[in-house]
Order: C-alpha cells, then structure tokens, then sequence
C-alpha cells in the first residue's frame, strides 16, 4: 500500500475493516503496539536501532518500521532472524556487511530509486555506530533519497548514563587498536579533551588497555559497563590503575564492554597560587573582576575566589 493510499483509507475507516480472525501474529502484534495502524514508510532509507540484549528494548517504531519495509539489510540475517522471531515479523531479509556492501549499496540504492523503502539493521544497537552503515548512508544521500533515523538502543549511551561521571560533554573513541603502540598512538590526543570518553572494549583486551589509558591519560575515575540490559549486567567504577589492576588479576572478563573515563583532573589550585593571581588581578580591578578572572583562568569556583578576592581587598 502506498502512502496515499493509506491516507485515504485512514480517511475513510469503513475501507479498513478488521479481519474476520486474526492470526495470533497480529493478536500479538497489536498487543505490543500499534503496528496496523502505522502507515506504510515513505521511500527512502530507515536506520534502526534494535535492542543491546534485552529483546524488550526496541521502540514501537521499529517495530512499525520493520514490519512495513520493502526490504530489510541486516550485518547478519542469522542474528536478525531472531529478532523477526521474537516480534512475528517476517521481512525480505538481505544482508549488508563488511564483504558485500559494494553490491549491497548498489541493490539497495536501485530498491531506493524505485521508490520502495529500506531499513538497516545491525546486530546490536545503532547501525553505523562502531557498525556497518556510514558509507551506505553517504551514497543515499548522494543520491538524492531520504534518511530515516529510527532512534533506541546503543551500548555507548546506556554505558555512559550508568557510569556516574560526567555527561555534559563526551567523546565516543569507538575500539582502540589492539596492539599496544598504536593504541597508545590513538590514546595520546584524547589526553587533553577535555570531556568524558567512551570506548568499546573486548574482554581479552581490557586489562591492557586500561593499563594504557591510565599511563597515558593520568588515573582518572573510570567505569567498565559489562552486558548492559542481559542477565549478567554489571558497573563496576575505580579509578583507571585501580581497574587495570583488577582485571589484571581477576583475568578477562566474559562478555561486552564499555569503558567510559571522566575527563582530565583537574589539579588542585593551592591557596598561595589563588592568592598570588589575586593580588595581582586587584591592582588592575575590583574585587568582581579579579573573581571572573581567576575562575576562568585557574578553574577554581567563582565563590571560592570572590570569598578570597574580598579577603585580600579588606
Ligand atoms: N552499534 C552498536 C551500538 O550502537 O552500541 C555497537 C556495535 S559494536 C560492533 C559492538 C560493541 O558494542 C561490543 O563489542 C561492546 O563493546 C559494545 N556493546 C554492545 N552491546 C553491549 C552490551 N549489552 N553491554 C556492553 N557493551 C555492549
């Protein structure tokens, strides 16, 4: 059915009856959600997050979106079949991975210009993200077809937001090579942003690296979030020496991981070094002026300073 012709139907409810019995797939599928109601996709391509582990996790959407596409690319079929399974969804399944994407484009950007709908999947979480998909979405857009974000799960955000640390400004650092220089190569920039860093680790690899996050980026506070949303879930926070070392000893741990670290410390301004910028500020300005200056120049709090700056003045 095309869009317009939903509409149409829409308009008019007595051209959409109910059917006389309903398959229990649809029974469910109307238990979970809103899916014979949703229209069909417009053309172009939908990027579809699907759950992170708990098969629970995906949006209505998506389910909508899935069940009404023209076509589904998933990085494995194997694994998306599972997920059709669990939500009785039975799409034209074609796989985009690594080994095939040329062809694979190729197909799809034909699919797009026929005006039919596509959605990409991966096996976990946002595709594109440490996943298959960016190039993909770089030809359709050259190819003057829409994108469809089709927002929910990713293992970046989950591991963030139960870290405890700060998430006003973040970096996502994706896998870090795993030999030892490269990785300490690609670790050497990200030592002054000044933001929190998510990575994506292996198991096997975790000790070392954290041992190598912790020489090259200083002992910050760090979080290693283990099989988010699965039976197995666990958070565990030290600081990066105090990680390495326990991963060292306890030896790799099972499963997938994300690795978030808080952003540089901030080293300590002593009393002398406040009073020392102060001093000086106030013979240029008041006591207001001094206060901004040394918040924004040595970091310390501005009511630290202004307490300080007013002290000094009297
Ligand atoms: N596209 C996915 C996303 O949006 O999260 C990430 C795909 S990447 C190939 C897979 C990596 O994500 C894993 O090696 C692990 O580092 C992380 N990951 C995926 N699921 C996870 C989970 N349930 N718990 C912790 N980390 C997870």
């Amino acid at each position: 059915m095309r869009v317009d012709d939903w509409r149409q139907a829409m308009s008019n409810p007595s051209s959409d009856p109910a059917p006389e019995a309903a398959a229990p797939e649809q029974i469910e599928a109307d238990r979970i959600g809103v899916r014979r109601s949703s229209p069909p996709p417009e053309a172009g391509l939908y990027v579809v997050a699907t759950p992170i582990g708990n098969l629970r996790d995906i949006t209505l959407r998506a389910l909508d979106i899935l069940a009404a596409v023209d076509r589904v690319y998933a990085e494995d079929t194997r694994v998306a079949r599972k997920l059709m399974e669990a939500y009785s969804l039975r799409p034209r399944l074609y796989a985009y991975h690594e080994h095939n994407a040329e062809a694979a484009r190729d197909d799809i950007l034909k699919t797009l210009a026929a005006g039919q709908s596509v959605a990409l999947i991966s096996d976990a979480g946002t595709p594109l993200i440490s996943d298959p998909g960016f190039k993909l979405a770089r030809a359709v857009i050259a190819a003057g077809h829409r994108i469809f974000p089709i927002p929910g799960a990713s293992a970046l955000l989950a591991g963030l937001v139960t870290a405890g640390l700060p998430t006003d400004r973040f970096l996502f650092a994706g896998f870090l090579p795993p030999k030892e220089s490269a990785r300490r190569t690609a670790l050497t920039p990200l030592a002054s942003v000044e933001a929190s860093l998510v990575f994506y680790e292996t198991g096997p690899r975790l000790a070392e690296s954290l041992a190598d996050m912790a020489s090259v980026l200083g002992d910050r506070p760090a979080a290693i979030a283990r099989e988010l949303t699965k039976l197995f879930e666990e958070t565990r926070r030290a600081t990066l020496s105090q990680l390495a070392a326990h991963y060292a000893q306890a030896g790799p741990p099972k499963g997938e991981i994300v690795v978030i670290i808080g952003p540089p410390l901030q080293t300590e301004v002593s009393d002398a070094a406040l009073d020392a910028f102060l001093r000086e500020a106030l013979t240029r300005g008041g006591v207001k002026d001094a206060a901004s200056e040394a918040a924004e120049q040595l970091g310390v709090p501005r009511k630290r300073a202004y307490a300080r700056a007013l002290e000094l003045k009297a």
